[in-house]
């Protein structure tokens, strides 16, 4: 996974941070468009990891063997007809990545350090030359702890539960209500207790709780404040892919 970016900076580097379901991926596409920035998703990075190892057998809990993987494998982003695709060595993944089964295996392939290196590294040389939102668990605190305006979003578990479910279930995915919660809460536990780039808040990430605040009340408060930072200029709408 390489491919070096050395381009002047274009823009504020915005980070989101938080648990599942927060809202975190809406919000990321819909502020890269309104600012005319890249949009970066990094839990699709860790998904299309954990999409990779299963199509090969491979052991999830194995990092050395994870770790390998990443050296062979690319993952890029590539804008068509108005959506976002991941690529797995050039093929679209995007639907493979969100099963509940790829949700539980990217969360365990992400306690890997060699794993994270890789993926951390692609990340910023997809979002050196500024322009660009990130939303992950460690974008604040690890990929640009520098970032201008750093975000860290939460919502109650029911919310974010019900928020996931309705998500899979327009997909056609049926899945139990209370299982979502319950492996929604699973995967935040794992998250916040791994020792490596554990979910936590940067200090300086300014916290928004979305339980009771529609989508375009989060994205206003957002707008307004990285329309307030000295450094912020708009700039023409791109994908991760462009980079
Ligand atoms: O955000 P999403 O649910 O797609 O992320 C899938 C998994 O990838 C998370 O459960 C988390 O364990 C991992 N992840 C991570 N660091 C990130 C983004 C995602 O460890 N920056």
């Amino acid at each position: 996974m390489s491919g070096a970016v050395s381009a002047p900076k274009k823009g504020l580097i915005i980070t989101i941070d938080g648990p599942s379901g927060a809202g975190k991926s809406t919000l990321c596409r819909q502020l890269a468009a309104r600012l005319g920035y890249v949009a970066l998703d990094t839990g699709a990075m860790y998904r299309a990891v954990a999409v990779a190892a299963a199509r090969r057998g491979l052991d999830g809990e194995d990092c050395a063997v994870l770790e390998k993987l990443c050296a062979a494998i690319r993952i890029d982003f590539r804008r068509e007809a108005d959506r976002e695709q991941v690529l797995l060595d050039g093929e679209d993944v995007s639907a493979a990545i969100r099963t509940p089964e790829m949700s539980l295996l990217s969360s365990r392939v992400s306690r890997c350090s060699g794993v994270r290196r890789a993926l951390v590294r692609r990340q910023q040389e997809i979002g050196a030359a500024g322009g660009v939102v990130l939303e992950g668990r460690d974008t604040g605190t690890v990929v640009f702890p520098r970032a201008e305006v750093k975000f860290f979003l939460d919502a109650g578990v029911v919310e974010r539960g019900r928020r996931r479910y309705r998500e899979l279930f327009a997909k056609g995915i049926e899945v139990d209500l209370q299982q979502t919660i319950a492996e929604m809460e699973a995967r935040d536990r794992a998250d916040q207790e791994r020792e490596d780039s554990p979910l936590s808040a940067a200090a300086d990430a300014v916290r928004i709780d979305s339980t009771a605040l529609a989508v375009d009340e989060v994205l206003d408060r957002m707008l307004e404040i990285i329309r307030r930072h000295p450094g912020f200029t708009p700039a023409a709408a791109k994908s991760p892919g462009d980079t």
